[in-house]
């Protein structure tokens, strides 16, 4: 491919990167929610957009089928960054990610107890290395979604998950008892495209860079 590839989720981030993508001069020419397409053509002959899963964003952006991609800091450390140069945070779909467990759990102390949490997830490295740190013994139970549900049914303890208003917690009965880390959607990019297609990639970048809030 010639032109420029971008990877993009459907959803919130596809949303808050239209701005980002009309700084740059680049109008895709149909909502991924409404025409089902998986490549989407834009107002530049030279620009195209794939529409992926959140997770696999990375994923295309490493093999350089997409040159350029846009993925939450959740699932760049889920993917381990390899083969991608992460120029920017973009600050968009911003949430962070925490430990929550059920209203009426005591966390704290079964952490000061020495306990053996069992925590489920989809971020299992996150997971790893934030429990890790803190010395705290856990078993990780990997999920691919509806985390809130696991310490209801008695899969698990706690979970770590996203959190943005905390209405999903609250529905559950489950509270915050951990921040973790703030996330939020950084730009990367093929390192070999970087260097093929510079003229190409550097205007987009540095329009991205700034139109960030
Ligand atoms: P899928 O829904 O396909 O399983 P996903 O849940 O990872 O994938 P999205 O829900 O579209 O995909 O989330 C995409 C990204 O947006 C996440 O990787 C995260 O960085 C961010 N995000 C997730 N939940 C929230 C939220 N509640 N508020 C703001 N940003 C969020
Ligand atoms: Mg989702």
């Amino acid at each position: 491919m010639n032109g420029i590839t971008v990877a993009l989720s459907k959803g919130r981030i596809f949303e808050e990167t239209l701005p980002l993508l009309a700084a740059a001069g680049i109008v895709p020419s149909e909502n991924p929610e409404q025409s089902r397409k998986l490549i989407i053509g834009t107002n530049r002959p030279d620009v195209r957009v794939v529409i992926v899963r959140a997770s696999d964003v990375p994923t295309y952006v490493q093999y350089g089928a997409a040159d350029l991609g846009i993925a939450g800091k959740d699932v760049l450390i889920e993917h381990g960054g390899t083969g991608l140069y992460q120029p920017l945070d973009l600050k968009i779909a911003k949430c962070r990610m925490c430990v929550a467990a059920p209203d009426g759990f005591d966390y704290a102390a079964a952490v000061c107890r020495g306990a053996r949490l069992r925590v489920a997830t989809k971020y299992i490295q996150t997971a790893r290395e934030h429990f890790a740190a803190k010395g705290v013994h856990v078993d990780l139970i990997k999920l691919y979604g509806s985390m809130e549900l696991a310490p209801l049914a008695g899969l698990a303890d706690a979970i770590v998950d996203l959190v943005s208003s905390g209405g999903t917690l609250k529905a559950n009965n489950l509270v915050e008892v951990e921040e973790i880390m703030a996330i939020s959607s950084r730009l990367v990019v093929n390192q070999a495209s970087l260097k093929m297609k510079r003229a190409l990639l550097q205007p987009v970048i540095d329009s991205f860079a700034g139109a960030v809030k």
